[in-house]
């Protein structure tokens, strides 16, 4: 190529702030989640739904609530314009349109539960989704602006239990048995109830009462949601508030009978399936549509500041705040993303502890020691995949010793494949655990590297 065609040097684009490739070393364990969520749920009779990325501003802003930190700050939102001859997102007809790609998921399967009439079977709906969500925060470890979530929701009309405290101890019960499946260690449940909607209303006056003489003596966040949402007030963070805090109403003793009976019933649910929580009054979760149970996981390992494992409760009004029939609900949304730091926080633990390098190993390196090799190696990777092995092979070309390299780095054992071996159907193998070396027929070799567990590698099934 002469000077005059090189095509001319640019700077090198990157991942969007806040976003993040999942590289092949990590997605096994985030397949790993997701297939033992999808295994677990379908036990609780739980379909999957999915839903659009992209959904009607109003969406949020109704279901979510004006006044919350997502909906106020973090969502990214557009005019979308009506294209030339009126077509807009949704059709011929449609003019320009305010849109947002999702923060969370649970308001984007209520208004699929309305739009497809699924109230009108009577019977209760499970469903779950694992999908991105996208919110404008600031990003740090374990927070991002596109992050995973799993969640599942149980929504359907009255009739059809979905009001029962059994549906929230239920759901409190999967989620315990799903941590522990994936083996997430010193996992801890905080459980209250913020009471129906009608005692919110009445906490939050009371509230905004007994912050009026503390106002000026809180910070600026504060001061701001003592006015536009009071009960915000209860999750901040900000050391010098706290003693003010703490000595506020509680509002355990402010919700109603109905909603302290339908508590007392979720809390013995719960101990009689023998799951641990800790009671937690000032636990204010992030979106307006809860009422009654309000629960999250912490944990210890990995998260750092961000111990927000995972967060759900009831939201027994939101069907008809966005204009369904009433269908009492109760979800919860898993951060897939801390879940995944919390695992590979674990895991390094581990290895640390025993000495084993982290990650998953190949079951063999097929090293054909020539160019002439070459063909026959793969023919033979091929035979050994459809055995349902993983293989990766070498390169006829390669050094012995880069071969050994190669193979120790990725792989259990090197199966050696020269013209000797070629010629007689017998392999030199070498374990690499064991350091033993030995000579295996062609047709035993498929059961022969099969064998042993993988090093290092706490992979859940
Ligand atoms: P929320 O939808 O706010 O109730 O959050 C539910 C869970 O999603 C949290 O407990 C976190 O684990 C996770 N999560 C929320 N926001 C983010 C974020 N920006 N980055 C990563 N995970 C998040």
């Amino acid at each position: 190529m002469t000077e005059s065609k090189k095509a001319p040097v640019r700077a090198a684009l990157k991942a969007v702030r806040g976003t993040r490739d999942l590289l092949p070393d990590q997605t096994p364990l985030w397949n790993n989640v997701e297939t033992t969520a999808r295994n677990l749920f379908a036990r609780y009779g739980f379909g999957e739904i999915r839903t659009p990325v992209l959904e009607a501003t109003e969406l949020f802003a109704r279901g979510v609530g004006e006044e919350t930190d997502i909906v106020s700050k973090e969502m990214f939102t557009w005019e979308d314009r009506a294209r030339a001859g009126g077509e807009g997102v949704h059709g011929p007809e449609s003019k320009a349109q305010s849109l947002t790609l999702r923060p969370e998921n649970t308001a984007g399967v209520v208004r699929a539960y309305i739009e497809h009439q699924m109230a009108h079977s009577g019977a209760l709906q499970k469903l779950y989704y694992i999908g991105p969500q996208f919110r404008r925060e600031r990003p740090q470890r374990g927070r991002y602006r596109q992050f995973w979530q799993i969640g599942a929701e149980v929504i359907g009309p009255p009739s059809s239990g979905s009001e029962s405290p059994l549906r929230d101890a239920e759901i409190l019960e999967m989620l315990a048995g799903f941590l522990d499946k994936l083996g997430v260690r010193g996992w801890r449940l905080e459980l209250s109830s913020v009471g129906s909607y009608q005692d919110r209303v009445r906490y939050n006056e009371i509230l905004r009462a007994a912050l009026q003489p503390i106002r000026s003596r809180l910070c600026g966040d504060c001061q701001r949601r003592a006015e536009t949402n009071p009960l915000r007030v209860l999750d901040c963070k900000v050391p010098d508030d706290q003693a003010l805090i703490g000595a506020l109403p509680q509002i355990s003793d402010h919700i109603s009978a109905d909603s302290q009976t339908h508590f007392s019933a979720v809390r013995a649910a719960l101990e009689a399936c023998g799951v641990p929580y800790t009671l937690n009054p000032r636990l204010v979760r992030g979106l307006d549509y809860y009422t009654r149970t309000t629960f999250e996981f912490t944990v210890s390992t990995g998260l750092g500041t961000q111990n927000a494992l995972l967060g759900g409760g009831r939201y027994d009004g939101l069907s008809e705040m966005l204009g369904g029939p009433r269908s009492p609900g109760i979800g919860f949304a898993i951060g897939e993303d801390r879940l995944i730091l919390t695992l590979q926080a674990q895991q390094e633990e581990d290895a640390r502890a025993s000495g084993a390098p982290p990650g998953e190993l190949l079951d063999a390196y097929i090293a054909p020691l020539t160019p002439a090799q070459n063909a026959t190696a793969l023919a033979l990777a091929r035979e050994l995949r459809c055995a349902g092995l993983r293989i990766e092979v070498g390169d006829g070309s390669f050094k012995l010793r880069k071969s050994f390299e190669i193979a120790d780095s990725l792989a259990r054992h090197i199966v050696l494949l020269g013209e000797d071996e070629a010629g007689s159907g017998v392999f030199t193998v070498k374990a690499f655990a064991s350091g033993e070396q030995t000579k295996i027929p062609r047709a035993r070799l498929a059961e022969a590297l099969h064998g042993v567990q993988s090093r290092g590698s706490n992979f859940v099934q």
